[in-house]
């Protein structure tokens, strides 16, 4: 008499943890919650920037503590800050030695637009030079703002097809 093989049959175990996704959905996962920022603080916005990182706002929340300073090592550069001319070749070369995929958030008016800097020394929006996912505004903003474009930056990465995603912009 054959006996039924119940353990083999049916695995509970099993069954609980296998979840069913897409190759797109589970590679925007990973990059969604580990964001690892490529800090270029070039003015006053750097101390709001470094402020996000310390206890009372605490990025790690959001999976982006691992800030790093090396580029090959880093997917989201924050540019923090007044961007001189001087300055631009070096954000641009940093942004080009960053592996793809990779993302931009310019925080604050002076990153975004060139602020209150209507000087010939002064760029007038990050995004001449390097490609610009998101925008916060302020002078300076907030912490919480830019832990606000980490989440909307989170969000646009959710929903964007993740293969085609590996090559630069
Ligand atoms: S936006 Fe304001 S706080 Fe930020 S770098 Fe410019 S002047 Fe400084």
């Amino acid at each position: 008499m054959v006996s039924a093989n119940t353990e083999l049959a049916y695995d509970n175990k099993i069954e609980t943890n296998v979840v069913p996704t897409t190759v797109d959905a589970a590679i925007n996962w990973i990059r969604n919650n580990s964001m690892w920022p490529m800090p270029m603080g070039l003015a006053c916005c750097a101390i709001e920037l470094m402020a996000v990182a310390a206890s009372r706002f605490d990025i790690a929340r959001f999976g982006a503590e691992v800030f790093r300073f090396s580029p090959r090592q880093a997917d989201c550069m924050i540019v923090a800050g007044t961007v001189t001319y001087k300055m631009a070749p070096h954000v641009r070369r940093i942004y080009d030695q960053m592996a793809a995929p990779k993302w931009v958030i310019a925080m604050g008016a002076c990153a975004s637009s060139g602020g209150m800097y209507r000087s010939y020394a002064t760029l007038q929006g990050v995004d001449r030079i390097v490609p610009v996912d998101v925008y916060v505004s302020g002078c300076p903003p907030r912490p919480e703002a830019l832990l606000d474009a980490l989440v909307k930056l989170q969000q646009k990465v959710r929903t964007e097809p993740a293969l085609s995603r590996q090559f630069v912009k």
